[in-house]
């Protein structure tokens, strides 16, 4: 499935967040530790698989919650780490994420509620 430049952006957002992350939390040798590929890997399937794709909102304001309930906090903390960290390498990016913040979630049509991995658990990151 092709997707489009939202999914794309979100992508590189959470990538370079992880760096950031794992770099100052994770000394080792280059590039991410093998958590932290997890924990990524995790996050872009999300992204793959989300209903919204290219009206996706900001996940801490989406009503279908597809993240577990561990996999949401361990994203919130790569993410308050890294979110003020990423204003100077990676300006566009931080941009993005913080006007994504500030826009209005659309309602997940009756269409394609079915097609969500939630489970009963799940929940959702920043
Ligand atoms: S939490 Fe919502 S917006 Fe975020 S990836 Fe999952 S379904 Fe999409
Ligand atoms: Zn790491």
């Amino acid at each position: 499935m092709p997707f489009g430049r939202r999914i794309a952006r979100e992508k590189k957002t959470i990538t370079a967040m992880m760096a950031i992350y794992c770099r100052d939390h994770h000394p080792g040798p280059k590039g991410l530790c093998v958590e932290c590929v997890s924990l990524l890997d995790y996050a872009h399937r999300r992204l793959d698989t989300c209903p919204f794709q290219e009206e996706k909102p900001a996940c801490n304001l989406c009503e279908v919650h597809c993240y577990s309930a561990l996999m949401r906090e361990r994203v919130r903390e790569v993410m308050r780490y890294s979110g003020p960290r990423m204003l100077w390498p990676h300006p566009i990016l931080s941009l993005g994420h913080i006007l994504d913040k500030l826009r209005p979630a659309p309602q997940l049509k009756k269409a394609t509620r079915g097609q969500t991995n939630k489970t009963p658990s799940d929940t959702t990151p920043e």
